[in-house]
């Protein structure tokens, strides 16, 4: 079989088993050859790690990132494409494909099933109409995951991307960068999929935070704003009742200056902190 990235390869094999691209799927099939090792490589694909995907489609990044990772898992929720990777996969025996609907699985108990302790990201091509709810689902539920890889629509991967206290905040944005810090990676054209989508995409990286708790988040912040004319360092230091030759370090950490004070700080700040303050010997 010819490269996956072949649009008369993709239509030969879908022809063949009798499947046509759905649009509600949001089935868009990448055929620009250098999408995948780029987003593989930067979603973290390598020795010892573990990929889910959801959505492989034909099987052009699940084969890129089964040449990379230890193992790939792969949820697809049109079962017509099963028989297509069956055939497009055949050579690569570290994929598993499940059939199911992303949203519906239990993906934590999925992922402790299919790869144990191993680390594990998240690298996949969204059907965009799926983007914010799987997104969110796959921080709110606090997955064992070390960072996940998206494309989305590029719109959207702007608004995720956009941070608290910018013009295009949103709510998904101020919520990811509670969950992650969010970076977005390198954009894709319309002309980049088979059928071409009708806008850009962009693949966006969110690296998860090891999650400070919430309620040590939450007294971060009021420890913060307590005594909002002094120095985060005084105000927190006294609200915590941490000496402050202990914060210091913790506040350097999360590159918050000495001298700043709690209406300069941003989520990820409060977050940083918190993250520190949790982490061994703080
Ligand atoms: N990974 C392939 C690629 O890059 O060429 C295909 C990406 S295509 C944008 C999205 C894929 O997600 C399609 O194969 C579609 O059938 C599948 N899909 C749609 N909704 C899904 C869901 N709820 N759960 C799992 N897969 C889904």
């Amino acid at each position: 079989m010819g490269p996956l990235t072949s649009p008369s390869v993709i239509r030969e094999v879908m022809e063949r088993h009798g499947v046509t691209f759905t649009k509600a799927l949001g089935q868009n099939f990448l055929i620009n050859p250098s999408v995948c090792p780029r987003m593989a490589r930067l979603g973290g694909a390598g020795p010892g790690v573990g990929v889910l995907e959801i959505g492989p489609g034909a099987g052009v990044l699940t084969a890129q990132l089964a040449q990379m990772a230890d193992r790939v898992v792969a949820v697809e929720l049109d079962g017509r494409l099963l028989p297509v990777l069956a055939e497009t996969l055949a050579e690569y025996e570290n994929i598993k494909v499940i059939h199911g609907d992303a949203l519906k699985l239990d993906l934590g108990r999925l992922l402790r099933e299919e790869f144990g302790a191993m680390p594990v990201v998240v690298c996949a091509n969204l059907p965009y109409y799926i983007t914010s709810p799987l997104v969110m689902a796959l921080l709110e539920q606090r997955l064992p995951v070390e960072s996940v890889t998206v494309m989305v629509q590029k719109e959207a991967a702007q608004r995720i991307c956009a941070g608290p206290g910018t013009r295009q905040a949103s709510a998904l944005g101020v919520a990811v960068a509670y969950y992650s810090a969010p970076k977005l990676l390198f954009s894709v054209s319309r002309g980049s999929f088979l059928p071409a989508p009708e806008v850009d995409s962009a693949v966006i990286r969110l690296d998860i935070r090891k999650a400070p708790d919430e309620a040590r988040f939450f007294a971060v912040v009021r420890g913060a704003f307590q005594q909002r004319r002094k120095t985060v360092l005084n105000s927190l230091s006294a609200a915590l009742d941490i000496p402050k030759e202990a914060l210091g370090p913790v506040l350097a950490a999360a590159g918050v200056p000495q001298n700043a004070r709690a209406e300069a700080l941003s989520l990820e700040d409060f977050a940083a902190i918190a993250g520190g303050l949790g982490s061994p010997g703080a």
